[in-house]
């Protein structure tokens, strides 16, 4: 399988070269060059294995033999889901009228982990084979760091460098961080605001100078071997549902990057008997506008109860819109670049028809949220983290739905304290996190000192 950019200018690269890569140097998404399609009798046969064996399936199917041989890569597949600490890996479980396709069972309890523990393998398995090194740097907010950090501590040839902002993200988060003492992983907790680390990444990436002498990488949501891992659980909850007489399924996605919802598209495109997929987005409600007005338009964000989701443009929403234009490069980089001036861009109605009625988008607001947690637990005794109930609260009316639950409960546990009157059960993974010995760097908020920290590091290896 090759890989292209939605942007067209980037010659076809293999699997593992478009995984290095990333975001493509023509500033588009990679994308494969077709998408495989799967018959009925596959579909059928693929319903009865196991995550990880149905991982192996679908996976090799966009890598190809001559790029990573399918012993290496069923390998790298076993360790990459022997991490999670339910047998099923993702298991769908049945609360009330829905479905609950529980996403949260690896090291840092959110659906991240199943994207993340693969590309770390991947990434190790790549560069050993090469002989290269990546040195991975990325802000977060708190939420997802962790799960970026536990896919790479102890990989050889890997550094990371997460900066957090010094005190405010959550205890637990900050600790689910700085409490991983492998030798590669570096936290830096810098004496700003998000936004302040945000921009000191990104001022290091368009260094291009440093970038290239440090080998620089990202592990953020764009990469192909995400999307790639999420697809399988779209196909694993459809076999288990399908035994309770289900065909067509309606999966409904809290979402924020549309990383998640977009692997359930390209489910859908491979052939899976998909009703509908519902996007689900909170206050931040960038895409469910475009996908109920045609109007693509970035706003400011607002902090919600479920963070994760608090995205002001959708990284991967360009993946998508390439396919709504008819893989037409020209049309998508006209629109990407009307998307910086004030007023975005506006589609036609004709394609945003298109559109339906696969996808089907609706914001939930903070107190719908907070009602949902409440209500599936009164009546179901089933506790959602706020993510999770953001899904749940759009497929409302509907029974049968699957609704990705993207975070354990106990992560978020102040918002689901005061849904439910009582704190969730914190699961083994996080119990005594708190009490764990920790390592930090405490920077001041500038490029400066950022830069000469992550020099300093890299010289020393
Ligand atoms: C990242 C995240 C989401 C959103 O997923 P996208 O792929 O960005 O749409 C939802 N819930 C949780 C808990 C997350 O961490």
């Amino acid at each position: 399988m090759r890989y292209i950019s939605t942007r067209g200018g980037v010659a076809p690269l293999t699997f593992s070269e478009a995984v290095m890569m990333g975001l493509g140097t023509d500033g588009g998404l990679l994308l494969p060059e077709q998408i495989p399609s799967i018959d009925d009798a596959t579909l059928n046969s693929w319903s009865r294995l196991s995550f990880p064996d149905l991982a192996k399936e679908v996976v090799g199917l966009f890598v190809g033999d001559s790029d990573i041989p399918a012993a290496d890569l069923d390998q790298l597949i076993e360790q990459s889901f022997a991490s999670f600490n339910h047998s099923d890996v993702t298991p769908v479980v049945k609360v009330g009228d829905r479905y609950i396709l529980e996403l949260f069972h690896g090291p840092t309890l959110a659906f991240k982990d199943v994207a993340l523990q693969f590309l770390g393998n991947i990434f190790e398995y790549i560069l050993a084979k090469k002989g290269g090194e990546l040195n991975i740097v990325g802000a977060t907010s708190g939420d997802t760091g962790s799960a970026a950090i536990y896919g790479v501590r102890g990989r050889k040839g890997i550094q990371i460098f997460i900066l957090h902002p010094s005190g405010r993200v959550s205890p637990i988060q900050e600790k689910q961080m700085t409490t991983v003492l492998d030798d590669n992983v570096h936290n830096i907790a810098i004496e700003g605001t998000f936004d302040d680390g945000q921009a000191i990444v990104k001022q290091l990436f368009n260094d291009l100078a440093f970038k290239k002498k440090f080998h620089l990488g990202a592990v953020n949501s764009i990469n192909w071997a995400r999307i790639l891992a999420q697809i399988v659980y779209y196909f694993y909850a459809w076999g288990r549902v399908k035994k309770d007489g289900k065909k067509k399924v309606t999966f409904s996605v809290p979402t924020g990057n549309f990383g998640d919802i977009f692997a359930g598209y390209m489910a859908h495109r491979m052939g899976l008997p998909v009703e509908q997929l519902i996007l689900a987005t909170n206050r931040n409600d960038i895409l469910s506008r475009f996908f109920n007005s045609g109007t693509y338009r970035a706003g400011s964000v607002t902090p919600t109860i479920s963070p994760s989701m608090d995205i002001q443009v959708s990284s991967n929403f360009e993946r998508y819109l390439y396919y709504l234009l008819d893989e037409d490069s020209e049309k998508l980089k006209f629109l990407m670049g009307e998307l910086n001036s004030d007023d975005g861009f506006t589609v036609s109605d004709d394609l945003l028809a298109r559109s339906k009625p696969l996808i089907w988008a609706r914001a939930v607001s903070e107190d719908e949220t907070e009602d949902t947690i409440k209500r599936v637990f009164k009546e179901d005794g089933y506790i959602l983290d706020p993510h999770s109930a953001v899904g749940v609260c759009a497929a409302e009316g509907r029974s049968g739905v699957v609704c990705l639950a993207t975070a354990h409960p106990a992560k978020f546990g102040q918002a689901v304290t005061k849904a439910i009157g009582r704190a969730p059960d914190v699961p083994k993974a996080l119990q005594g996190v708190m009490d764990r010995p920790a390592r930090c760097m405490v920077l001041p908020a500038s490029l400066d000192s950022v830069q000469g920290y992550i020099q300093k590091v890299l010289r020393a290896e």
